[in-house]
């Protein structure tokens, strides 16, 4: 197990800082631990609140209670760091839609370095609610060649090239970058995605909007897509709803007052989409969320219980993000009873792949 500098498994707090941040001195594993936190002497420890941002969209929705009072053609609701300067590898969105969006695509991360950019994106989609017809369009319906795509972007045809899926609240859906994809209307969408703002639009339904075809064909897979996701039962909370080689995803259900620890040695955020619950002394509620980096907190599950989403910044499932309180203490002690039936459940998890059908 990798352990650094010969010190052995305590968790050192060090000063803290008004801004709510705490650097400690080092994160050590103790010897039960699978996953070792990185080895920074010096680590920059977080929880916040998570600012909210909203963007008006002319494709978004007018009125999105029960997620907001906010009134106007919301598209977005994007989760933010507190502090607006402070960098995170991923993007936690909320999406409306009451139109089709653009068709488009975005590169991966060699690509947009390539182009000057931080890197690309990949994205993983949980439907939240759907109306009836909602579709979402991944990948192409056959092979195509450039110049087909290309004739079909500029006559306006590309919707007939796009292989629309019917889509169902509780549907995960990966796209991987270079995925020519689409999001129809009568959506509710939790969409986490590494952090970027290279998109390639291929078509636009005519909204008044500049297209990147060139662009787009250069990095798109002209192509139908395997929508596979690897998803399972972590624990009786525990949900995987996808893995991709940047981020994991879950869902978390919570009995009404249950208390819990959460721990994170990565850049994590937490949605709640239903009921409530207090997160490090953060209480959310339905369209809120927290953002955590390299630390741990007590969480408590409101009377009605909560429904969590949880994304973090690395491909393998962290085994102890969640673990039970078994003290009423907010920071106490929390039971280690429940490693190896997650180590268990965890492994068959992984193992499972499961394919979501084309069409339903
Ligand atoms: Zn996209």
């Amino acid at each position: 197990m990798a352990q650094s500098g010969g010190l052995s498994g305590r968790l050192t707090n060090g000063c803290e800082l008004a801004c709510g941040r705490r650097y400690v001195r080092q994160q050590m594993l103790c010897a039960s631990r699978l996953l070792p936190m990185p080895l920074k002497r010096w680590s920059i420890m977080t929880i916040e609140r998570a600012r909210i941002e909203a963007h008006f969209k002319p494709w978004g929705v007018d009125g999105i209670l029960p997620w907001s009072t906010l009134g106007g053609r919301v598209g977005e609701l994007c989760f933010e760091r507190a502090d607006a300067a402070q960098q995170s590898q991923l993007q936690l969105k909320l999406l409306f839609t009451n139109q089709p969006l653009s068709i488009h695509v975005h590169p991966g991360d060699e690509q947009a370095t390539e182009a000057g950019f931080v890197r690309g994106k990949t994205e993983a989609w949980l439907v939240l609610s759907a109306s009836a017809n909602a579709k979402v369009g991944v990948g192409l319906v056959r092979t195509c060649s450039e110049r087909e795509v290309r004739a079909a972007a500029e006559q306006g045809a590309l919707v007939a090239l796009i292989d629309w899926r019917s889509a169902f609240a509780g549907d995960v859906i990966n796209v991987p970058a270079g995925t020519i994809h689409a999001i129809g209307e009568g959506l509710v969408i939790a969409e986490i995605q590494q952090r970027s703002d290279l998109t390639y639009h291929l078509y636009d339904y005519d909204r008044d909007r500049q297209l990147d075809i060139d662009q787009a064909l250069a990095v798109a897979n002209l192509g139908a897509v395997q929508v596979r996701v690897r998803f399972g039962r972590l624990s009786d909370q525990r949900q995987l709803l996808s893995t991709t080689p940047y981020f994991c995803f879950e869902q978390i259900t919570l009995a009404p007052g249950s208390r819990w620890r959460i721990e994170t040695p990565c850049e994590t955020w937490v949605l709640c989409i239903d009921g409530k619950a207090d997160i490090a002394e953060h209480l959310v509620a339905r369209g809120e969320a927290v953002f955590l980096e390299r630390e741990h907190g007590s969480v408590q599950a409101g009377p009605e219980g909560a429904k969590l989403l949880a994304a973090y910044a690395q491909p393998n499932v962290l085994p102890y993000l969640l673990q039970r309180a078994v003290s009423d203490q907010p920071d106490g002690p929390f039971t280690p009873s429940g490693h190896s039936l997650l180590g268990k459940t965890l492994q068959r998890a992984v193992n499972q792949t499961a394919e979501r059908p084309a069409d339903r």
